[in-house]
């Protein structure tokens, strides 16, 4: 069960919620790229924090508000040390992936992207990283234009030169499909994007539980990332920012912590990152996210990485060997799911069945309505994988979808 390198099931142990039973049955949980579970560590984190330090940041003298805001303060050194930041003032906490390419949007768009302009995505996207940029078109009168997908579910990178214009004002683009579990060669776009002077904007949901990330390296203008897709608390998340563009950007919301100084005629606004985090933050879930942070540190990234691939090859070659099964996505480089149909059997279905098994997958159009338009489908089941899943889950997938071959007979 367990791989040299990951022991899963010391791992298993950290993950409270995993040892129940669902319906009589021994929970298997295949559906942590919608949310993954928290390890002890997390939940210990969070619970420590109301239980002793709970106070509002950055406002008070007092000790436990002071206490607050060290740890919220630590909290961004800590995601800033994970992305290979330059400076942790390049860490903006939103509430998640979506509200931090909506910021994006919002903030940098309205002032970068004018009539007649260009955001260039891709039809692999994730509604977060379609909708903004629909709205901003919208509202700026501008063109959102997609790089096409092939039938294996690999990006057209030869349409990438004709697609960048000199229109184009932004390129945005996932790291990992969540839909297809593509991994999208995104350093080779960020220098092809670079090279024109177009600033790239990298959905990161899918990848930074996965594999280690350097936004340096890639040299990215902005990575997004969702807490709770990594293990952390709901309502956290993360956009990264040069700091030269978070600079040059004007508020996304305006409010307390945002400001310098407000007269009834005129707001000055605060530094990065503060000037766009208005409001009081999710402290505690900062908090939980540094915790879950250095739970898969401790677990080694390279180490999940490499659990994370041989369970995706070996759950590929089960799933794909179930009678009736179609396997979609094919892409060169895959991470974290399968994704697939049945003859004839609606993907609800398929899931409504695995569920009575103790067995839970998503069903559904994963927020990427127009990727399954490419693919000519309008659901698929998507089993998803992390660090805590074992050989042992996937076969328990597979009996499941045999037992929907004869429910459905
Ligand atoms: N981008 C990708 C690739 C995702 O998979 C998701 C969530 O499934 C999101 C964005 C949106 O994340 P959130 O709902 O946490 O904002």
């Amino acid at each position: 069960m367990s791989r040299p390198g990951l022991d899963v099931a010391r791992v298993r142990t950290d993950f409270p919620i995993l040892h129940q039973e669902v319906r009589g049955r021994p929970l298997v949980y295949l559906d942590s790229a919608a949310s993954a579970q928290k390890p002890r560590a997390v939940i210990d984190a969070i619970s420590h924090f109301y239980t002793h330090d709970n106070a509002n940041v950055h406002r008070g003298v007092h000790t436990l508000s002071e206490r607050a805001t060290a740890a919220f303060e630590s909290a961004r050194e800590r995601v800033a040390r994970f992305l290979h930041a330059k400076d942790d003032k390049e860490i903006v906490f939103v509430r998640g992936t979506t509200e931090a390419i909506n910021l994006v949007a919002q903030s940098f768009g309205r002032k970068n992207v004018g009539p007649g302009d260009e955001v260039l995505i891709t039809e692999l996207e994730h509604h977060a990283n379609i909708v903004p940029w629909q709205m901003l078109c919208e509202q700026q009168g501008a063109r959102l234009r997609y790089i096409p997908v092939d039938k294996k579910g690999d990006l057209a990178l030869d349409r990438l030169d004709e697609l960048l214009t000199p229109r184009t004002r932004l390129l945005a683009v996932t790291h990992v499909s969540n839909a297809l579990g593509t991994v999208v060669p995104v350093k080779e776009l960020i220098r092809r994007a670079r090279a024109r002077g177009i600033p790239v904007l990298v959905d990161g949901a899918q990848a930074v539980t996965h594999f280690p990330v350097d936004v340096v390296e890639l040299d990215c203008d902005f990575y997004a990332f969702s807490g709770h897709k990594l293990f952390g608390p709901m309502g956290i998340g993360v956009l990264y920012g040069k700091k030269e563009r978070l600079e040059a950007m004007p508020p996304y919301q305006g409010g307390g912590d945002m400001i310098l100084s407000v007269t009834k005629e005129k707001t000055v606004y605060n530094r990065v990152p503060y000037r766009f985090e208005a409001g009081t933050p999710d402290v505690a879930g900062a908090v939980g996210l540094a915790a879950a942070i250095d739970y898969l540190e401790r677990v080694g990234m390279e180490a999940i990485a490499a659990h994370d691939r041989e369970l995706l090859a070996y759950a590929e070659e089960a799933v794909g060997q179930v009678p009736g099964v179609r396997l979609l996505g094919q892409a060169r480089e895959r991470s974290g799911v399968v994704s697939f149909v049945m003859e004839d059997i609606h993907p609800h279905d398929i899931g409504t069945v695995l569920d009575r098994e103790g067995v839970a997958v998503r069903t559904g159009h994963h927020c990427a309505q127009p990727l399954m338009q490419c693919f000519g489908v309008a659901a698929t089941v998507r089993a998803s994988l992390a660090l805590y899943n074992t050989r042992e889950d996937v076969d328990a997938l597979v009996r499941g979808l045999h037992k929907v071959r004869e429910v459905f007979a």
